[in-house]
């Protein structure tokens, strides 16, 4: 795979080589495996500690924290580089998101304490909102927190759990204090090791995305320390949500772009390749036609997501804009890949073809992350 439909103006040399090394990374370590972790459904442990060997788990995380010390371009790349083989099981996303909330959110203790072990890949993140009865109306969760002599004892259930099956540091949206509506919510930092009052439920079976872990949790009476409200003070769990938001709505947005550059790439090669009628597919005008269209959407969502990943660089990605991102490429992107796989035919309902799996694996993209008609409310907020 190429890469960027246009040269991205962001990348400088230091990260050309930075891509080079990720490249070879997921080229060894991920995509030959792809079809195990399907078959899993879990990439293995192993991969983590491989990753954090590579600085690459938290590569714009500050070195103080044993992060890699790059910036968000850095964790760009790896997101991009993942996208463009395909995978869609190293949950690297979600983990990165957890960071990026101790970061941000957290004390200066709980970034010591954290942060250095989830860069190395000891510990695996996972970021637990959604729960079998709210999802995007996150006011209506039930799991609730309650303060005892030595921490924290949690109840509830959690549902479509990314890295739920293998997380050791799980970030849990509880109600403190039901009575007092979205003030009475906070994130803990639950540890799952030796936590018996935790268990992690089946791993779900999905449309797509087969090789990532997703799953339900269950907490009855589940641990957490007394230092474990994300910043120390409870009830800031709405506010620290919408904060930390963009970050994960940005790069969903992000590998959205690098999909539809892949889907393009490989269509172009399919077409070229595959005869009918006496001339390839691409000689005919309506293939022509729909790869014209496409190459022009790629190339304004890359020009689009571009400036994204520079203001992010600058600080100054608001939400808005990270909503705009996540909804119209998670669209985009599901669009394009169904105009591809016409132009593959049946090959293209093949799993053993890259652009079908493209297509089973792209469409949750408008749902997770809010649900893109959620990004639209957003929006319309702002007019
Ligand atoms: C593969 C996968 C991985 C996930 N990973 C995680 C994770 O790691 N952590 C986590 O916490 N959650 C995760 N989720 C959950 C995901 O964030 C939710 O599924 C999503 O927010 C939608 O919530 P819901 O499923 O409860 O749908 P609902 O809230 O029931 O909404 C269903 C649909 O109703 C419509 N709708 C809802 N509200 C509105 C509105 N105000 N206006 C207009 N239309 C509306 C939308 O079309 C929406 O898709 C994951 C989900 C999947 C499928």
């Amino acid at each position: 795979m190429s890469g960027a439909i246009v040269p991205s103006p962001w990348m400088t040399p230091e990260l050309e080589g930075f891509r080079d090394a990720v490249r070879r990374f997921v080229g060894s370590e991920v995509a030959p495996h792809a079809e195990r972790f399907r078959q899993q459904q879990h990439v293995d442990r192993a991969l983590w500690h491989k990753g954090g060997e590579m600085g690459i788990l938290l590569a714009d995380i500050p070195e103080q924290y044993g992060g890699a010390g790059g910036s968000f371009a850095h964790q760009a790349i790896v997101f991009e580089e993942l996208a463009y083989i395909g995978d869609m099981a190293f949950g690297i996303h979600v983990h990165a998101i957890v960071a990026h909330y101790i970061l941000n959110q957290g004390t200066e203790a709980q970034k010591l304490k954290y942060l250095p072990r989830l860069a190395s890949g000891e510990m695996v993140g996972a970021i637990a909102m959604s729960e079998p009865g709210a999802g995007s109306d996150l006011k209506g969760i039930r799991s609730s927190a309650v303060k005892t002599a030595d921490g924290y004892k949690i109840d509830g259930s959690k549902t479509f759990i990314s890295n739920g099956y293998l997380a050791d540091l799980i970030l849990v949206v509880v109600k403190t204090d039901p009575a007092a509506g979205a003030r009475g919510v906070s994130l803990l930092l639950l540890e799952t090791k030796d936590n018996p009052g935790f268990r992690v439920g089946r791993i779900l079976e999905k449309v797509g995305q087969k090789g990532q872990d997703t799953c339900e949790l269950f907490f009855d009476g589940a641990h957490a320390s007394l230092d474990s409200v994300l910043g120390g003070v409870e009830g800031k769990g709405f506010a620290q949500l919408m904060t930390e938001l963009p970050y994960e709505r940005t790069i969903l947005g992000l590998s959205g772009v690098a999909a539809i550059e892949r889907a393009l790439e490989l269509t172009i090669e399919h077409t070229k390749n595959r005869t009918a009628f006496g001339q390839a597919l691409i000689d005919m005008q309506n293939t022509r036609f729909v790869l014209a269209e496409i190459k022009t959407e790629a190339t304004v969502a890359r020009i689009f997501i571009d400036r994204c990943v520079e203001d992010m660089l600058a600080g100054r990605m608001d939400t808005v804009r990270a909503s705009m991102a996540k909804y119209w490429i998670s669209d985009l992107q599901c669009k394009v890949i169904d105009q591809c796989v016409q132009l593959f035919g049946g090959y293209g309902y093949m799993l053993e073809y890259p652009i079908a799996q493209m297509y089973v694996d792209a469409r949750v993209q408008r749902i997770y992350g809010g649900a893109n008609e959620i990004m639209k409310e957003i929006i319309a907020r702002s007019l």
